[in-house]
């Protein structure tokens, strides 16, 4: 059995755009929070080889492949125990139109 087995297709969200990628149950019961709608800012960061294709909003086309990765872990004390663990977004590699942002905390 491949570890890629589980992993399903979907469209991830973004305010830039979005992105086709395969990501697996768990991540998508994480960041659709319910609704139909899978946001790419909830999945976090993946890896750029779980990406499809992507769309841009400025660009208005699609790109195959991932958007550009760009992520830093600031370990950010922000109070209350509360940690900003890391902070990313996902760029468009054409227009540099950001697709997505995202932020990790520690819970
Ligand atoms: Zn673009």
């Amino acid at each position: 059995m491949s570890e890629n087995e589980d992993l399903e297709e979907k469209k991830l969200l973004g305010s830039g755009g979005y992105a086709l990628a395969r990501i697996t149950e768990d991540e998508e019961i994480k960041a659709n929070l319910g609704i139909p709608q899978i946001f790419l800012a909830n999945v976090g960061r993946l890896s750029e080889d779980r990406f499809l294709k992507y769309y841009c909003n400025v660009c208005g086309k699609d790109f195959d492949g991932s958007p550009i990765i760009k992520y830093e872990t600031p370990n950010e004390e922000l109070g209350q125990g509360v940690v900003l663990v890391e902070k990313g977004e996902y760029k468009c590699k054409n227009c540099d139109n950001i697709i997505a942002l995202y932020r990790k905390f520690n819970k």
